[in-house]
């Protein structure tokens, strides 16, 4: 697809609509839901021209592509930007990660979390404290899908050792978790399948909110295909690629 930032510019004006129509459609602030722009394999070209249009949450699921990215920036830019990790993260990559990424979507064990916790405290010069991240959880079944193993959500049978895993967690002092990620399956079916993984994600976050007694507010839910739905059941982050930049 050639560039053109009228067309970006139009894009993002209609995904705007769909978020507004969407939020308002379950009685939620349209401002409550962030937009982040997903630029992975897209070139910094893009990305400028995202950050232009005004969208400063930009998502990338490689280390090693952001780093390139970010490299590129103005420390103008840098700082106006809001870098994302939606990817998977491996523990060799946790250092650069924090330094990086202003919130971190894919923490997917306790031990991961440790290893960044320790690493905050190691880097408190250059890492804000605390560092802000999202669990990921994989509530589908989708065996493609990363993420702490939590099939059916709240009703699965290791919900105990989840909770146990989450209170850790959020009990380590260098971290701030803020809430959880997921990603639903390609599916047709929305209300047999995409919505109910949604749905699952929300019943596990408002459970933890009760057992740990603490909020957790965001949850980073809905891609191009199903952002919609996602935000009818209480999404506060959508990450968009294909709807605004076409397919990669
Ligand atoms: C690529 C990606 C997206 C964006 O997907 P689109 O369908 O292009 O909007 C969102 N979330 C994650 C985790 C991704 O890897």
């Amino acid at each position: 697809m050639p560039f053109d930032q009228a067309q970006l510019l139009e894009q993002i004006a209609q995904i705007q609509h769909r978020i507004d129509q969407a939020a308002q459609r379950s009685q939620r602030d349209p401002a409550s839901v962030r937009l982040i722009a997903v630029t992975k394999t897209h070139p910094m070209l893009r990305v400028n021209a995202v950050l232009a249009a005004g969208i400063h949450d930009v998502g990338e699921n490689r280390v090693q592509e952001a780093e390139e990215k970010i490299a590129l920036q103005t420390p103008e830019a840098v700082a106006q930007t809001r870098w994302h990790l939606i990817g998977h993260l491996q523990r060799n990559k946790a250092r650069r990660a924090a330094k990086l990424f202003s919130l971190i979507h894919s923490i997917d064990s306790l031990k991961l979390a440790e290893i960044l916790n320790r690493i905050v405290d190691e880097e408190a010069n250059v890492i804000p404290q605390p560092l802000p991240i999202l669990l990921q959880v994989n509530v589908s079944g989708e065996r493609s899908k990363d993420g702490f193993e939590l099939t059916g959500g709240v009703r699965n049978p290791a919900w105990l050792d989840f909770v146990a895993d989450v209170r850790a967690i959020a009990q380590l002092p260098l971290i701030d978790l803020q809430g959880f990620m997921t990603i639903a399956p390609y599916s047709d079916d929305v209300e047999g399948v995409v919505r109910p993984c949604f749905r699952a994600l929300r019943d596990v976050r408002d459970a933890l909110e009760q057992q740990l007694d603490r909020p957790l507010p965001e949850l980073s839910m809905g891609m191009s295909g199903d952002f919609e739905v996602a935000i009818e059941e209480g999404s506060t982050f959508v990450r968009v690629g294909t709807a605004l930049f076409g397919a990669r």
